[in-house]
């Protein structure tokens, strides 16, 4: 079959060795002759992995021995826009706004209490990400959302303050170099940098636990799933063993410091790209692009049809902008290749010589 380039925003692309060892699994499980869809998540075949994906996922993130936890949990990033407030919101908390699923966290959060508005890019449609705000003393926390998976805008720093600092990483984490110990509570849906969708991987110190009265039902507890080390209940066993292969491939990369330079020379490309060309613009402000998410468009419509037949033709797959944004969005998570941004370079350069 031929390579496919698949710019996908997630569910994303991941290394062909994790869907080979993946199936694998699902046929024969470390040669048990039983499927990983059919061991039991109390196994010790499960527990090793889940306890090494947990250790993992902290040493990639320069977590390790930091006092940090990590948690498997159900119910993807948007159980999380409503499990951060149900365990940490008690009166004030302070959000970021940076796009739709920076708002879709503050809806949630104002089931609990109040979510401030500490500043917000909606006045230009999510193109940039506001700097030059103050951030008051004593909130419950602040929350930011890292990469801004719709609009293309990713933050460049970590917001300075004193408060319990939260951030939703989905759409960036893994992906670059951050210090990640200047933030208390990192969350992430796996569907991006770490594996198979269904998923949320949660990053926390446990000590900014017990400060509201509430009563925090267990499934939504915090708490209670460090208890029970990630095995509250039944865990979905074969996503969390595609997070642990991606992880271990990861790793094997030379973890992130070695993907951020991939990552680097992929964006560069394609921003450089588009910066040589006059019919096609980038749709973020240029000092808070993604490296993640690259969203563009035409000068003229009817551009739109000639790209995408030529991106039919080269293989490239899934492409189109979200719907509240328009145009086009290449997502470039760690699993794609260089390779597959030269093929969109080489056509978005053909359509020189046409337009
Ligand atoms: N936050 C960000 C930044 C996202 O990109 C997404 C999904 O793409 C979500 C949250 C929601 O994730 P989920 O679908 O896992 O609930």
């Amino acid at each position: 079959m031929e390579k496919i380039h698949n710019f996908n925003a997630g569910p994303c692309l991941l290394p062909d060795e994790v869907y080979q060892s993946s199936a694998q699994a699902i046929l024969n499980f470390n040669n048990s002759g039983v499927s990983i869809l059919s061991i039991s998540h109390r196994s010790e075949e499960f527990i090793n992995i889940l306890e090494e994906t947990r250790k993992m996922s902290l040493e990639l993130l320069g977590l390790q021995n930091k006092g940090y936890s990590a948690l498997f949990l159900q119910g993807g990033a948007s159980m999380e826009f409503l499990r951060v407030p149900f365990n940490l919101l008690t009166t004030k908390a302070g959000y970021i706004n940076t796009g739709n699923w920076s708002l879709k966290a503050i809806e949630q959060a104002k089931i609990f209490g109040q979510a401030k508005i500490l500043a917000s890019s909606e006045d230009k449609n999510f193109s940039y990400i506001p700097d030059n705000f103050e951030i008051p003393e004593r909130l419950d926390y602040v929350h930011f959302t890292s990469n801004n998976t719709i609009h293309g805008t990713q933050f460049q720093k970590i917001p300075q303050t004193d408060n319990v600092l939260v951030c939703d990483m989905s759409s960036d984490i893994y992906s670059r170099v951050f210090n990640c110990d200047k933030i208390d509570l990192i969350y992430a849906g796996v569907q991006k940098n770490i594996g198979a969708a269904g998923l949320s991987l949660v990053v926390l110190r446990e000590e900014i636990l017990g400060n509201t009265n509430r009563v925090i039902p267990a499934m939504m507890d915090y708490q209670e799933h460090l208890n029970k080390n990630s095995l509250y209940h039944t865990a979905n066993v074969f996503g969390v063993y595609t997070c642990f292969l991606n992880l271990k491939w990861l790793k094997k990369q030379g973890g992130v410091e070695a993907i951020e330079k991939l990552n680097n020379k992929k964006a560069a490309l394609l921003y450089e790209t588009i910066d040589c060309l006059d019919f096609v613009h980038g749709t973020a402000e240029e000092k808070n692009r993604s490296k993640m998410n690259a969203t563009f468009y035409f000068e003229k419509p009817e551009m739109n049809k000639i790209f995408d037949e030529l991106c039919l033709e080269a293989n490239i797959v899934n492409i189109k902008g979200h719907r509240t944004v328009g145009g086009y969005r290449a997502s470039l998570y760690n699993a794609l290749s260089l390779e597959s941004v030269k093929v969109l370079a080489d056509v978005l350069n053909q359509m020189k010589l046409i337009v």
